[in-house]
This record gives structure tokens, C-alpha cells and sequence, in this order.
């Protein structure tokens, strides 16, 4: 029988076998950790085992979450995000125009015939682009009255080292397309965030203790975010 056992903020599947030491494995393609362990090996040995290697399991995670997605070959059974959670695409080939649609654990991405990989990621780019124009606005509706600050425009970009940033001279913030991939509240602690800059513009304490009056999981979301590569 396997057990779970929880590790900081990782949770580790645990499975006795018939073998003389304790191995540790990060597995692709969402980085989750597998360890076998001797039948009869106590908990707390597991469990210190485990913590001792959780540096290497973090870069281990990273390594393997960037190798998968700088490996997206848009084809079916290659699993993509979407708000937090993992979907397997289904790549269909039709001669109409392009659609995406959610359907249970499937990323349905409808295709004109023989459309190569480039037009098949510019599909399902435009779909998250227009997923995430949608889920904002509420949200900058809600931060605006809660934080009593106005916000001018927003604008989704890719971006390479950021999650967001904020002009508040011109009251303009600007997102990373790659958090429509991140759960929601990793999203909303981003907006909170920006709109946060808008009464304070530096992450000086009062920044900080800003964010704790309004959104005290902030700390939580943040490693949430940084625990992977931005580039997903
Ligand atoms: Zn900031």
C-alpha cells in the first residue's frame, strides 16, 4: 500500500518494495516525488530521508518542468496547464476555423488541416491570452474597491522575468500571459500585488505590510510561483 507523506509543500508518494535502500525519484512530467523504501523502514527514517534531499527535489523539479515545456510539440497526450491544473491535449484536425475547448482533463485543440506546430501553439496561445483577458477584469474590480485605487488599463504580455508590473504614474499594469497556467489564487495574489504599487510603488515595508493586511497568503503564492521556471 502507498502512503503520502508531506514534505514542506510537496507531497511525496511513498512505496515499500522488496530492496535494501531508500531511493528518491522526481518523475516528468509535473515533477512529483516517488520514494521506495525497504518493507518495515520506519516513517521517520523515510521522512528525514526526504528532507534531506529536498534542495536537490526542488531543483530537480525545475529542471524537469522546463525540459517538458520547452519540449511542447503540440500534439495529443501532451499534458499543458490551464488555471492550476494539468490537461492532456487533444489535437483535432478539421478544415474550419480553430477553436479550443475544455472538456473534463482534455484541452480539445481544433486545427485546420496539416497545421504545423507554430500554428498550433499560435491557436492555443490566443485561447489562454482570451482566458485570462476574461478572469482579470473582475479582479481588478474587486482589488480596486477593497484597496480604494483606480486602475487606468491592463495589458497581458509574455514576459521572461516577471509576473506583472505596475506604471503607477499612468495607473497601467501589466500581466505575464504564463499565469493563466498558475492556479487562481497565484493570479489574484499578482493582481493584489500591482494594485498594491499603485499606494505604495517600491517593496519596502510598507509595501509588505500592506500585502499582509490585504492578502496574508501573499508569501505563500509567491514561492508557489517562484518554485517553477516564469517560462512554462
Ligand atoms: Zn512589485
Amino acid at each position: 500500500m502507498n502512503t503520502i507523506i508531506k514534505l514542506e509543500d510537496i507531497e511525496a508518494e511513498v512505496v515499500h518494495k522488496n530492496i535494501r535502500n531508500i531511493h528518491l525519484r522526481v518523475l516528468p512530467p509535473d515533477g512529483k516525488v516517488r520514494i521506495s523504501a525497504p518493507f518495515r523502514t520506519k516513517n521517520e527514517t523515510i521522512y528525514k530521508f526526504a528532507c534531506s534531499k529536498l534542495n536537490w527535489i526542488s531543483k530537480q523539479r525545475i529542471r524537469i518542468r522546463k525540459s517538458t515545456f520547452e519540449s511542447f510539440q503540440y500534439i495529443n497526450q501532451e499534458t499543458h496547464y490551464f488555471r492550476g491544473r494539468q490537461y492532456q491535449l487533444k489535437v483535432q484536425e478539421k478544415n474550419e476555423p480553430p477553436v479550443v475547448q475544455l472538456l473534463n482533463n482534455e484541452i480539445v485543440l481544433q486545427v485546420p488541416d496539416g497545421a504545423d506546430l507554430e500554428t498550433r501553439r499560435s491557436v492555443l496561445q490566443d485561447w489562454y491570452h482570451r482566458q485570462l483577458e476574461m478572469v482579470i477584469p473582475p479582479l481588478i474590480t474587486k482589488w480596486e474597491s477593497i484597496l480604494n485605487v483606480s486602475v487606468r488599463r491592463f495589458s497581458i504580455r509574455s514576459m521572461k522575468t516577471r509576473w506583472g508590473s505596475c506604471t503607477p504614474k499612468t495607473r497601467s499594469i501589466r500581466f505575464n500571459l504564463e499565469l493563466v497556467k498558475r492556479a487562481p489564487e497565484c493570479l489574484e495574489y499578482i493582481v493584489v500585488h500591482e494594485l498594491v504599487h499603485l499606494l505604495e510603488a517600491s517593496h519596502n515595508s510598507k509595501f509588505k505590510t500592506l500585502m499582509d493586511r490585504f492578502y496574508p497568503k501573499w508569501k505563500f503564492y509567491r514561492k508557489e510561483l517562484r518554485s517553477l521556471p516564469i517560462k512554462a
